[in-house]
């Protein structure tokens, strides 16, 4: 019987903790459940190893790797990871994709790299806090505008503050929405909008508001990291903060892994690298397999697949420094997108601009979300604005949207047609995986108890063996290796392990051949022993065995 878990809810970190041993429980022959390291407030960073170890060890099958909660407030992502590892779990045995996948792979599910940070925005007040525990909310700012529930309503909103300096003016249409005052325009009643707070040393005339110091997990990698003068959220050094350090550490120790997705909630869109680059700079061959699989999530999810370069970095002098994926692809070769799971804008029929923009919204945008959240999300999503007698401001008034509960997560009810469009798209990623196969394994008879053992191995996998072209140039990728091994019998001539360098995926072959387009590469390589038999019945057992692609053995038992 399937376990049930509520798809339609968001869980805290004790529940969360329950709902993976209870399925741990309920699915022991196929989940490994670990804590992968401590947060820096010492909670268990979980992970969860899915796969039938009937088939062979995890570590000896193609892995997928999905990675939730980099990011504090985006705690969709989360529930994305706990509906893959569900979805996994119960269909099993039942589902043909599912089933074949458990069989041939692995699966590592990473539900909440960020588990300090996650509590502080999912209870009230609901921070918008990206990093993790190292530092309190009080922590953050030394000075200036400190964020605070004044108004005791269980909600970080916003103050809107008369001033005849103000940029907001009250919409013409619904007084509840503020929209831009344009230049030049003269005449009206003014405000500003400053966050919720009280103003540290405040000086009576100006409100300033310093970047907060929470941090950001996803710029402490070791790729192309800079400090925090350069790079804001960047931590110490890199892997400085505990939850990095220990997800880089788990990279590291599973070298199986062959492809991920990183998952954020910043607009409905998949995500690809580069992000440092012009596509124009990458390799065509990885663009191109980047462009044909972020078609194929493209398909299943409806979101597009984006450069984060491209199209996702507006000021391209400032690419981002330390990310994970740039971690996890532009060194390690890995094939990793990012997929930003929700955008309200999209939800509430908003026409998109930009897939990244800070830019304020015009009157009828602003219209139709506003009339989404009150159908959706209701009250935990909009309060009206109430006037407050503002100790430092005098008369203001407190209200607005609840950007965690709005803005960055959407609301239960949407939650699991979000997962599971978006786990179909995860196990396709995953089956692209190069896999080895070891066709043949055959012995011709020489004479004199001599024999020739010919070994012929392929990749039956839409990806090459070495991922990706920048794995062969950064050298990670390890050659597909064949390994022979005799029980009564003796090695006569060739070495026991052979490497036979890499063998290609069909992803090199997205047009028919042309003297002009990309070359293709061997598909299938073989390997020959000499081998003299010292017994009547002795055992030939032959390995294929790739990094990424797993492994294959066969075995001859004589007479061969
Ligand atoms: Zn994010």
């Amino acid at each position: 019987m399937k376990v049930s878990v509520a798809h339609n809810r968001y869980y805290d970190y004790e529940e969360l903790s329950a709902l993976l041993k209870s399925l741990e429980n309920n699915y022991p022959d196929l989940l490994n459940l670990y804590s992968i390291g401590h947060s820096f407030g010492g909670r268990d960073i979980w992970v969860l190893e899915i796969t039938n170890p009937v088939t062979g060890p995890a570590d000896s099958k193609p892995a997928y790797y999905i990675d939730a909660q980099i990011h504090a407030e985006e705690h969709a992502t989360s529930s994305v990871a706990l509906y893959a590892s569900w979805y996994l779990l119960t269909n099993y045995g039942i589902d043909e994709e599912v089933t074949r996948l458990l069989d041939q792979q692995v699966f590592y599910i990473l539900p909440r790299l960020n588990p300090d940070g996650a509590e502080l925005s999912l209870k009230e007040p609901y921070r918008l806090w990206c990093g993790n525990g190292r530092f309190s909310p009080d922590e953050i700012r030394s000075s200036g505008l400190i964020e605070q529930d004044i108004d005791e309503n269980g909600m970080l909103l916003r103050m809107r503050v008369p001033d005849p300096k103000g940029e907001w003016k009250k919409s013409a249409k619904d007084s509840r929405l503020m929209v831009q005052r344009e230049p030049g325009e003269e005449g009206g009643d003014y405000y500003r909008l400053y966050p919720e707070g009280l103003i540290r040393d405040f000086d009576g005339i100006d409100v300033p508001i310093e970047q907060p110091r929470d941090g950001n997990l996803n710029r402490n990698f070791p790729a192309n990291w800079a400090p925090e003068t350069v790079e804001y959220g960047a931590g110490e050094a890199p892997l400085s903060e505990p939850e990095a350090s220990a997800l880089a550490r788990f990279i590291l120790d599973h070298p199986n892994i062959a492809g991920m997705c990183a998952y954020h909630t910043h607009g409905g869109v998949i995500l690809r690298p580069s992000m440092t680059r012009y596509d124009s700079e990458m390799s065509p061959r990885d663009l191109t397999l980047y462009q044909d699989l972020g078609a194929v999530g493209s398909k299943l999810t409806g979101y597009p697949t984006i450069s984060i370069f491209e199209e996702f970095t507006p000021d391209k002098s400032k690419p981002r420094h330390g990310g994970l994926m740039d971690w996890t692809y532009e060194e390690m070769g890995i094939i990793s997108f990012g997929t930003e799971v929700w955008d309200i804008e999209i939800e509430a029929g908003v026409k998109k601009e930009a897939f990244l923009n800070f830019h304020p919204k015009g009157e009828e945008a602003q219209q139709k979300v506003f009339d989404w959240v009150i159908e959706n999300v209701g009250e935990l999503g909009w309060r009206d604005w109430t006037p407050f007698d503002h100790p430092q401001l005098g008369q203001v008034e407190i209200g607005g949207m609840n950007y965690i509960w709005t803005y960055r997560n959407p609301p239960g009810h949407l939650l699991e047609n979000i997962c599971h469009k978006n786990v179909l798209f995860n196990l396709r990623h995953a089956a692209a995986a190069p896999r080895i196969c070891l066709e043949t394994v055959v012995a011709e008879p020489l004479g004199n108890d001599l024999f020739k053992i010919r070994a012929v191995v392929t990749n039956h996998g839409y990806l090459p063996t070495n991922l990706s072209d920048i794995a062969l140039k950064n050298k990670v990728a390890k050659p597909v290796q064949l390994t022979i091994e005799l029980e009564g019998a003796e090695l006569v001539m060739n070495p026991a392990i052979v490497d036979l360098g890499h063998l290609a995926g069909r992803n090199e072959r997205s047009h028919p051949w042309s003297p002009w387009g990309q070359q293709w590469s061997p598909v299938g390589k073989s390997a020959e022993w000499l081998i003299r038999t010292e017994t009547d019945q002795p055992i030939v057992r032959v390995k294929a065995i790739s990094q990424k692609g797993g492994t294959h053995t066969k075995e001859l038992v004589s007479p061969f």
